[in-house]
């Protein structure tokens, strides 16, 4: 909890309740175009679905305790309010980059959320400037907390029922204006809010008869409407540690992180306004990482080339583990020694992963890294993602053989890795 506050106004002297309308030029001042409130009271309706969650499985990323994630006063005993705010992120560019990869490089697809800076930092900096100037307004020290990703507050829900936008199917919140490219984030301030909302849910209610998010799912990962298996979710498959399961591997495509999918084929999406935020400016390594650049990568090489970007928090290895996926699904000869490298890295899920590409990608320079590196395999998991590996790509020469014997031909299919197509949260 924090406290803010300043001289007093002469126009709210004494007032200790505000209006929307009194904190919207503030919040324009500090850089966020769209804001709404709700009250301090329980989220008492979201008892069924945080226990139906639950029983999906958890992430890890969330906050453990369902009651204090229905409670905002958990996190600020004195709040009154809470003001929501959307903050766009897609710029023009940034829409453009989405749409136009460049598929003739070994570049790698990442989630356009993650184009410009991390908005973790832009948006606390931005509701703590908010909450210094409320204070000012009502010329006392408030109590107040900011949630940018980092309450126990389940924030597209606090964002709903203060009226900010709605729920779609796919779960995200829309934005009138921007659509579902926005940052939610939160500001529990012990001031009250004459004319916040307290609006009931109503998840995919402006969707219709549309279920277009829940069908391009690449998991299909949408077990009802607004509600997705999490750890199914790509977004989520490329933030997890360990060893990516089987399953989620080809429909990664070229994403190295997060996946835009269901936010790409929502027709709610189209004709939205772009953010003209200088801080979502997107960065063209950020957008299209180099693959093989990737993986040459020190930690403090990363740091420099991502660090402000979002998805710099899990550190370069989780990337160099979705990188050699992504080369997997490239299926590229001249990867192999850049993939081949990993089969003797210190962590298993970076073994694993290149012993997977190198089964993806084939041929006897593959076939050969593969056999050498299983006779020193210690690790049970890894010995059998080399063994399957080597059947692979021993199979894919078979057939290789076999197209020659019919056609006379020497091509071989790369693809297009897969689930790449459409897009990259
Ligand atoms: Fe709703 Fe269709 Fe958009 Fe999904 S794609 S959020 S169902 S409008």
């Amino acid at each position: 909890m924090r406290r803010a506050g300043a001289e007093r106004d002469p126009a709210v002297n004494g007032r200790d309740k505000l209006t929307l309308a009194d904190i919207r030029p503030l919040a324009e001042e500090v850089g966020l175009p769209e804001i709404a409130a709700t009250d301090a009271s329980p989220f008492d309706d979201l008892a069924r679905p945080l226990a139906d969650y639950e029983a999906r499985g958890r992430t890890g990323f969330e906050w453990a305790n369902a009651a204090e994630r229905m409670d905002p006063r958990f996190w600020l005993p004195e709040a009154k309010s809470i003001l929501t705010a959307a903050l766009p992120y897609l710029t023009a560019e940034g829409a453009r980059r989405m749409r136009e990869h460049p598929r003739s490089e070994i570049r790698g697809q990442t989630s356009c959320y993650v184009y410009g800076e991390d908005y973790h930092r832009v948006f606390s900096e931005r509701l703590t400037a908010l909450a210094q100037r409320i204070g000012e307004l009502v010329g006392r020290d408030i109590r107040y907390r900011v949630a940018v990703d980092t309450s126990p507050l389940v924030d597209r829900r606090v964002a709903e029922r203060s009226g900010l936008g709605w729920i779609g199917k796919n779960g995200m919140l829309f934005s009138p204006r921007y659509g579902s490219y926005v940052f939610l984030g939160a500001l529990l301030i012990d001031v009250e809010i004459e004319d916040a909302l307290h609006l009931p849910p109503a998840i995919g209610k402006h969707c219709g008869d549309c279920d277009l998010c829940m069908r391009a799912c690449p998991t299909q990962s949408f077990v009802a409407p607004g509600e997705l298996k999490a750890t199914a979710c790509l977004s989520y498959v490329t933030q997890m540690k360990g060893i990516i399961p089987r399953a989620y591997r080809k429909p990664l495509g070229r994403r190295v992180w997060g996946c835009d999918v269901c936010q790409q084929v929502c027709p709610l999406n189209r004709d939205r306004a772009h953010a003209e935020d200088p801080a979502f400016t997107p960065d063209a390594e950020a957008a299209y990482p180099d693959l093989v650049r990737l993986l040459e990568m020190s930690n403090r090489q990363f740091l420099r080339a991502y660090g402000r970007s979002a998805m710099a928090w899990r550190g370069v290895r989780t990337l160099q583990r979705n990188a050699l996926v992504a080369l997997g699904n490239l299926r590229l000869p001249e990867a192999v020694p850049h993939v081949a490298r990993y089969l003797a890295s210190d962590r298993p899920e970076l073994r694993a992963s290149a012993a997977w590409a190198l089964g993806e990608i084939g041929g006897e320079d593959a076939l050969r890294e593969l056999h050498a590196a299983l006779v020193g395999e210690q690790n049970a998991d890894v010995r059998q993602e080399i063994e399957d590996a080597i059947a692979n790509a021993a199979s894919k020469m078979r057939e290789g053989a076999d197209e020659r014997g019919t056609t006379g031909s020497g091509h071989v299919d790369r693809g297009d890795a897969g689930g790449g197509d459409v897009g990259g949260r």
